[in-house]
């Protein structure tokens, strides 16, 4: 039930990259008063100039109207947040830690103790950025050690779950949003910085289901989500193994147990595994997490699911080894003097995130066991060339492709799924093909002469 009296409050989001940027110029879409804010000042300086710094479908143009309404502003500082904000959300980044799996909290601590002795009046802070349970108490410690009292700031936590290549659309459109919060006042609060997304709900005639919990069930949802989703990805991963071995096809044995509507065939599809900079550092601070509150062995089994998702890589360069004709020895195999194609960096298509892409994971084994790669991406070269600046890139599908030995296709994106075959064929030096994720048209690939080899799946007759 909606409160009474909830109003529209002035929004700000610490931290503007893919989950705060996407949230700022979502909520002033929507109609909201909002104020960005970064540390990093070429980022918000581009932000402030309408040039999104990452690409993500749709959003450019969503940003430029907003600017040009002036319901959207940015800044890097933290007196202007103060002064303009009722609702602050924290979006900042929660990496994986160098010395172990638990989540670096760090810049959510530096977020918080940036803002709080700055406010001067009655305001909610809302944690988005995903972390470990027990950490909405810690930020209303630090507001207590460092909030002046009167202001009598409040916190709050509300899970994100929006995708990369989607974010728009799950912004705007959530399927469903976690309200954790400890008061009347902060549900309140809460309530009117979502009411856009209510009101557009029912101009659609939808509904957004409202989950109201305490911090830790909050802070839970979202790595409990994780946790399940990466399970399902290496579920049909290590079926894919069996079947490698069994001599069946994972894509039919997915299409079969998916018409079960209890399995359902989202995120059922065998492949190179999951990546990115969500799923494997929030299943392992997960894991971590676990251990401290004495219950590890309830995740353990995340453990295996890690492992999985790790193999699915090393599987890419045992096929290689295979259709390249060369032997697979303990060290791995020597792939050296041959030329092979990578089509794909990005972690998933319609992002240029390249953050624990298992694309580039594959590049750096081919590119140790002595290949010579020549990369291609839609969208995340320049983030690539950034992180594996030893390997070659190519500009266009066409001079990746230009005379290897092997075609490794480690992104689905659309290019890709539509390239002809039949073109490529011409352009190689031989034709063979790993279909990484499964998306190519083997019967078309097989017909244009290649040598097809896909994840979990028998060679073609
Ligand atoms: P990101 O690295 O793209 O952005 C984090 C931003 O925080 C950077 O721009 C950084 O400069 C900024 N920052 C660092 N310290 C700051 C400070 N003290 N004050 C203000 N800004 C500061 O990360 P992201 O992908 O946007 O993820 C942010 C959080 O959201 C993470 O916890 C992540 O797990 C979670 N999340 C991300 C997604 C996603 O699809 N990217 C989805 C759901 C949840």
């Amino acid at each position: 039930t909606p409160p009474s009296g909830a109003g529209r409050p002035r929004l700000t989001f610490l931290g503007t990259g893919y989950l705060g940027a996407t949230y700022a110029i979502c909520f002033a879409e929507m109609g909201y008063e909002v104020l960005g804010f970064d540390v990093d000042e070429p980022k918000i300086a581009k932000l402030a100039s309408g040039e999104v710094p990452f690409h993500e479908p749709g959003l450019d143009e969503l940003l430029r109207k907003n600017l040009a309404g002036g319901r959207l502003r940015f800044t890097t500082s933290y007196d202007e947040v103060a002064e303009f904000g009722d609702v602050h959300f924290i979006c900042v980044g929660t990496p994986q830690r160098a010395d172990g799996l638990a989540a670096d909290l760090s810049y959510v601590e530096a977020a918080v103790t940036g803002l709080a002795p700055k406010l001067t009046r009655k305001a909610l802070i809302v944690g988005k950025s995903t972390v470990p349970v027990g950490t909405a108490e810690w930020v209303e410690e630090i507001i207590a050690r460092h909030a002046p009292e009167q202001a009598q700031v409040e916190v709050a936590w509300s899970p994100e779950f929006l995708q990369e290549g989607f974010a728009v659309e799950d912004v705007l459109r959530p399927n469903r949003v976690i309200f954790g919060v400890k008061s009347e006042w902060a549900y309140g609060m809460l309530y009117g910085s979502h009411k856009g997304v209510f009101d557009l709900a029912m101009t659609e005639d939808r509904e957004v289901p409202v989950v109201v919990t305490d911090f830790a069930t909050a802070e839970l949802v979202k790595v409990a989500a994780n946790a399940f989703l990466a399970t399902k990805i290496s579920f049909i991963n290590a079926m894919a193994e069996v079947c490698e071995a069994a001599g069946a096809d994972v894509t039919q044995l997915a299409r079969a147990i998916g018409y079960d509507p209890r399995i359902g065939n989202r995120f059922l599809r065998a492949g190179l595994g999951f990546g990115g900079a969500c799923l494997p550092k929030d299943i392992r601070a997960f894991q971590a997490r676990a251990q401290e509150l004495g219950v590890g062995e309830a995740l353990r089994f995340l453990h295996e699911v890690d492992l999985i998702n790790q193999r699915r890589r090393q599987r890419v360069v045992q096929l290689a080894a295979e259709l390249l004709d060369r032997p697979n020895g303990p060290a791995g195999p020597d792939l050296s003097g041959l030329r092979i194609a990578v089509l794909g960096a990005t972690f998933k298509p319609n992002s240029d995130d390249v953050r624990d892409s298992p694309a580039l994971s594959v590049v750096r084994k081919l590119s140790r066991a002595g290949a010579s790669v020549a990369v291609y991406d839609p969208e995340g070269m320049s983030n690539a060339e950034r992180e594996l600046p030893e390997v070659g890139f190519a500009k266009t599908l066409t001079d990746a492709v230009a005379r290897a030995d092997l075609v490794c296709v480690l992104t689905e994106w659309e290019e890709f799924r539509n390239a002809d075959p039949a073109t490529l064929a011409e352009l190689v030096n031989g034709k063979r093909v790993i279909d990484g994720r499964n998306c190519l048209d083997q019967g078309l690939w097989v017909r244009a002469g290649w040598d097809y080899r896909g994840m979990g799946r028998p060679e073609p007759a």
